[in-house]
């Protein structure tokens, strides 16, 4: 009698040959006599290796080298052989860190925790901003389009304002219509805006935008806030993972996740990531925060600089290009709404988010940005 079936034929999908892996394991289990038997047992592990060899990339992989993993642990307790059980955890732990994203990742943590007493914890990735690194190692090509992203907008109304009447979603929106003239303007480039009026957008179908038009950079525009009211300043985002709890909590509130949420994606952003242009973002949020600084100070008192941080926010995973989010200040402090709502502080900061953007174009593409100007002048 046949207990675990083998030579499938080539013709089978992958979900075949996991079901019938499937059927042929609880056929097993439900012969006592035969759990006895070592060869059994070995005879049902391949037919689940076969479903992960099939496309070890593919989405069953996850689950057929999972199977592989609890059929090794449950021969353990028969063999009572420490290689089994070995070999258990070490597949456990390929699953824990090749599949980030499939739901047996958490399965195969609690697994290799129960059998071990292990806890398995991601490590926390460090992206220097080493400016001369990135040169030797990155040729941008000129900036030839930006798009703005106005945050939320429509039934999401953002962050309310201290002043009545006052919602993130408006002053967000004029500010980036600023942006976008004045890009357009002084750096002669195109420039595409999520939203150009009052309507919602879900936070995927604002970098879907970008990546769909090849922009070269992606700017999510925001205005911070807290439940207390003295908290003022300017920060700028990228894309990364964070053990900053303040920065967790503007991750949360722009996500419209909890913190524990948060907590969650971080787990899956490593391989969210892969794409993710973490220097090039490190350089362009550090130029531009740091010209909104210096810029706005010498126009207006206490502005302070909160510096370039770093927090997994929805709306900049995926992005293919260089992405920052701009925390443009608090609409929940009295002095800052008051700002954030005047257009011509409004004009005076996209300025120096301008400024910051050609400090940016210089360290990238030092000829790029010359180019850009000297072309504009014969065109015109
Ligand atoms: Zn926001």
């Amino acid at each position: 009698m046949i207990f675990c079936f083998s030579g499938i034929s080539s013709a089978d999908t992958v979900k075949d040959k996991y079901l019938t892996a499937d059927a042929a394991y609880k056929k097993l289990r439900n012969n006592p006599k035969k759990m006895k038997y070592r060869d059994n047992w070995l005879k049902c592990i391949k037919n689940y290796r076969k479903v992960f060899n099939h496309d070890p990339s593919g989405e069953w992989a996850p689950a057929g080298l999972y199977k592989t993993g609890i059929l090794y642990y449950e021969l353990y307790k028969h063999s009572y052989n420490k290689k089994d059980k070995n070999e258990a955890v070490k597949t456990f732990k390929h699953v824990w860190s090749d599949y980030p994203r499939s739901g047996y990742k958490k399965k195969s943590k609690k697994m290799i925790r129960s059998i071990t007493g292990e806890t398995l914890y991601e490590k926390p990735k460090v992206y220097p901003a080493n400016k001369t690194a990135l040169k030797n190692k990155t040729i941008l090509p000129g900036i030839k389009l930006v798009v703005i992203d106005p945050g939320h907008g429509g039934k999401d109304y953002g962050a309310p304002g201290y002043i009545k009447g006052v919602h993130e979603k408006n002053i967000v929106l004029a500010i980036s219509k600023t942006l976008a003239k004045k890009i357009r303007d002084k750096l002669n480039c195109r420039v595409i805006m999520t939203r150009s009026k009052d309507e919602y957008l879900s936070l995927e179908e604002r970098t879907e935008i970008a990546n769909k038009n090849k922009a070269d950079i992606f700017i999510s525009i925001h205005t911070n806030a807290n439940t207390d009211k003295r908290a003022y300043g300017t920060e700028t985002y990228i894309l990364n993972s964070t053990n900053d709890k303040n920065s967790l909590k503007v991750a949360a509130r722009e996500n419209a996740i909890s913190t524990e949420q948060v907590s969650d994606l971080q787990l899956i952003l490593t391989d969210l990531m892969i794409n993710a242009k973490i220097n090039e973002s490190t350089l362009l949020g550090g130029n531009v925060q740091e010209s909104i600084h210096v810029s706005m100070k010498k126009k207006y008192s206490k502005i302070k600089n909160k510096g370039l941080k770093q927090a997994p926010f929805y709306v900049l995973i995926g992005a293919k290009m260089p992405c920052i989010l701009i925390e443009t200040g608090f609409i929940s402090n009295p002095r800052e709404c008051k700002r954030l709502k005047s257009s011509k502080y409004q004009g005076i900061f996209c300025d120096s988010i301008v400024k910051g953007l050609i400090k940016y174009m210089k360290e990238v593409s030092p000829t790029s940005y010359t180019d850009r100007v000297t072309n504009k002048a014969v065109d015109g």
